[in-house]
């Protein structure tokens, strides 16, 4: 079931450890098929030394198993919810890389300081709000998922493809699963320079006719970066 969409899951978890997003098994991505709507994720636990895209656990919708030998991430509840409330997102990846991390424990959003940032993000990149303790407590997993998506009411996410989760790290989107880890390796890299930059003693985003101008020229209909798509 699904071979092609679990081969590229698979190769998305192992992206991650090699573009340094994730160590030890901190890190879970998965992808949605368009045409069934089922999910395929990362085994919870499982080493990347061992693993293999048979290993991959495919879901239904509501989270139960289609078919698999071991149970998914811990983290599905929240990439199911995501997918549930954003159609048209195809691709989940959640990491504790580094710096978008130290972002989330510390609260703050990243701004978008600077055109590398606005080449790929269309404003900040949000920090949740915490959760409350019931919400940790009973359906800790599910609402990281309901927060998100609180962070992002009235937004496009995929225009912002990315979340801090307070006190915990980065969710990321896109078309497809490969989008959400190439979103990811984006965010990781944004944090990096919006933390230099704060060192330096600067923290003002840049204008919304700068920000305007370079999202626009890569994304959306008026947008003419790259070569013409024939
Ligand atoms: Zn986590």
């Amino acid at each position: 079931m699904l071979e092609k969409l679990r081969v590229e899951v698979f190769k998305a978890n192992l992206e991650l450890v090699e573009r340094g997003l994730v160590i030890h098994t901190w890190g879970n991505a998965s992808g949605r098929d368009p045409e069934t709507g089922l999910i395929v994720i990362k085994p919870s636990g499982v080493s990347y030394a061992s693993m293999k895209p048979e290993d991959m656990v495919v879901l239904n919708p509501d989270g139960t198993v289609a078919e698999g030998k071991y149970k998914p991430s811990t983290d599905a509840p929240t990439h199911l919810l995501l997918y549930k409330k954003w159609k048209t997102i195809g691709g989940v990846v959640h990491t504790h890389s580094g710096y978008a991390t130290s972002w989330a424990q510390a609260g703050m959003a990243i701004p978008a300081l600077g055109t590398t940032h606005a080449d790929h993000f269309y404003g900040e990149v949000p920090c949740t709000r915490k959760l409350k303790k019931r919400e940790i407590d009973v359906d800790y997993e599910l609402n990281t998922g309901r927060v998100i998506i609180e962070t992002f009411k009235g937004c496009d996410p995929l225009t912002v493809p990315s979340v801090l989760v307070n006190m915990h790290g980065p969710f990321s989107w896109g078309t497809d699963v490969n989008n959400a880890v190439y979103n990811a390796v984006a965010l990781e890299e944004i944090a990096h320079i919006a933390m230099n930059t704060f060192l330096l003693g600067h923290s003002k985003p840049v204008s919304k006719a700068l920000l305007d101008k370079h999202y626009n020229r890569k994304h959306g209909s008026n947008s003419y970066y790259g070569q013409n798509k024939k």
